[in-house]
């Protein structure tokens, strides 16, 4: 009978720490985390799972890596990479400043040289995953309205064309492959995401938009921040459609609506918008920052 206790006990004992230590392991070792790797060019791929759509230049230098996903998502962001090449990350560029797009600076070596317009700079500065020692994941090579970084087919330019998502949104053009990373700029066809606590505007979103849709050529492939690939039709129809949301909360609000007057009342235009929605969360969410802006007086 003593036998049979202890032998249960040490069953069960044995039971709770493998148990334990399964705990334990699982997040550390990234097992559930999936990275999808499509490739777009011979030398470009897109990273998607675990926040932002990255995208992987290959040059002969080395791997430029657009966005870095959620702060523990390196690991299997580098093991993707390793299945297309051996060199190593020596850039990364930041589209923005928000975690799901620069969790992950902190997993690459220092020596990594990373680039962001200068206002998501500033904006990071701000971001408890940035200080401390973690200063050295902050971008050190800025720009403000235009960068070119290599030559030849490894050139890349970097544009900005004012506020939207944040007030640092880079545009990432790929000129030999004639592919644009939009970051947060393009993503769901819905009113836009903007955020008003990293300057975002969503006064601005629909004129910074048409700006990009008309200062950018030779663009056939478009890598959104989040969601499938799209096209400069679809930047284009999506300056549209945030015009028309734009105009209609500033009218609602120029005649004296609510906030949720005007939510309640805007519809996705008919007829033009077919692949369009307005979930009510995200609309009240746009229209609220809208509101902001017309109420401190600022914008265009
Ligand atoms: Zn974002």
């Amino acid at each position: 009978m003593n036998r049979a206790w202890v032998l249960s006990t040490l069953v069960a004992a044995g039971a709770v720490s493998m148990a334990a230590a399964g705990l334990q392991q699982a997040p550390a070792s990234g097992a559930a985390k999936v990275v999808e790797i499509q490739k777009l060019k011979d030398n470009l791929y897109v990273l998607t799972g675990g926040g932002g759509n990255s995208a992987v230049f290959v040059t002969d230098l080395g791997v430029v890596l657009v966005d870095t996903k959620l702060a523990g998502w390196g690991q299997p962001v580098l093991d993707k990479i390793k299945t297309v090449t051996k060199l190593p990350v020596t850039t990364i560029i930041n589209t923005h400043a928000h975690g799901d797009h620069t969790g992950s600076n902190e997993f690459f070596p220092t020596s990594v040289e990373i680039v962001a317009q200068q206002n998501t700079r500033l904006n990071m500065d701000r971001m408890e995953a940035f200080k401390g020692l973690k200063v050295n994941f902050l971008p050190k090579l800025m720009f403000k309205d235009r960068m070119t970084l290599g030559s030849g087919k490894d050139r890349i330019d970097l544009y900005y064309y004012g506020a939207g998502h944040t007030n640092g949104d880079a545009w990432i053009v790929f000129p030999a492959l004639r592919v644009l990373h939009a970051g947060d700029m393009l993503g769901a066809r819905q009113p836009p995401a903007v955020d008003p606590d990293n300057g975002g505007s969503g006064l601005a979103y629909p004129d910074t938009l048409a700006k990009a849709a008309a200062s950018l050529k030779n663009i056939d492939t478009i890598i959104p921040g989040h969601g499938p690939l799209m096209t400069m039709r679809d930047l284009e129809e999506y300056a549209q459609f945030s015009r028309e949301f734009r105009n209609g909360v500033v009218s609602g609000f120029n005649h004296g609506l609510s906030l949720g007057e005007v939510v309640e009342s805007w519809k996705v235009p008919a007829g033009k918008y077919s692949a369009y929605t307005a979930p009510p969360e995200r609309t009240t969410a746009s229209a609220r920052a809208i509101f902001g802006e017309l109420t401190r007086g600022i914008g265009p």
